[in-house]
């Protein structure tokens, strides 16, 4: 039985800063196995009953993946899609379609410019407190859908 989750979290890094959280807004909500949290958060959470508190420890390759050498590259700073002064950190979309992968600068030398496309985390083993809000059964529309329909199933689909 696949299952819809909901969940409150609180995602530190190795060095205990806290990189996200859903304390304070909505709880997420989820179809297992659907994609719609990391992988190696949405298998470690498969026997969460809700009610239940716990650290869930994801390493890296399960999470944002490892880093990658060659998703480091040098363009002109002509070529980029930038208005204004242009700063080491900055982040961007790398093209129009908006699936399309978030790029932060990483140096700047004259017009030469180091773009890296890995995610912000590749190579972060995260650490989530997790909160089980709610779990149930999912629907047969949710299933047939591949995704949650809010908390009691009910919801819209976007
Ligand atoms: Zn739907």
């Amino acid at each position: 039985m696949r299952r819809v989750v909901t969940f409150h979290y609180t995602l530190r890094d190795p060095a205990g800063r806290v990189l996200d959280s859903s304390a304070g807004g909505e709880p997420i909500t989820y179809l297992e196995g659907a994609g719609q949290i990391i992988d190696g958060l949405d298998a470690r959470l498969r026997s969460a009953e809700a009610g239940a508190k716990q650290r869930v420890q994801v390493p890296a390759a399960e999470a944002y993946g490892e880093r990658d050498a060659a998703q480091v590259q040098q363009v002109k700073r002509a070529v980029l899609p930038l208005d204004g002064e242009l700063q080491l950190g900055a982040q961007f979309q790398a093209g129009p379609d908006r699936h399309a992968p978030v790029v932060t600068v990483v140096a700047i030398d004259g017009e030469d410019v180091t773009l890296d496309a890995n995610h912000p985390l590749a190579g972060v083993d995260l650490a989530f407190d997790v909160e089980i809000v709610a779990a149930r059964a999912a629907t047969a529309e949710e299933l047939s859908h591949g995704h949650a329909h809010g908390g009691d199933g009910t919801g819209h689909c976007q």
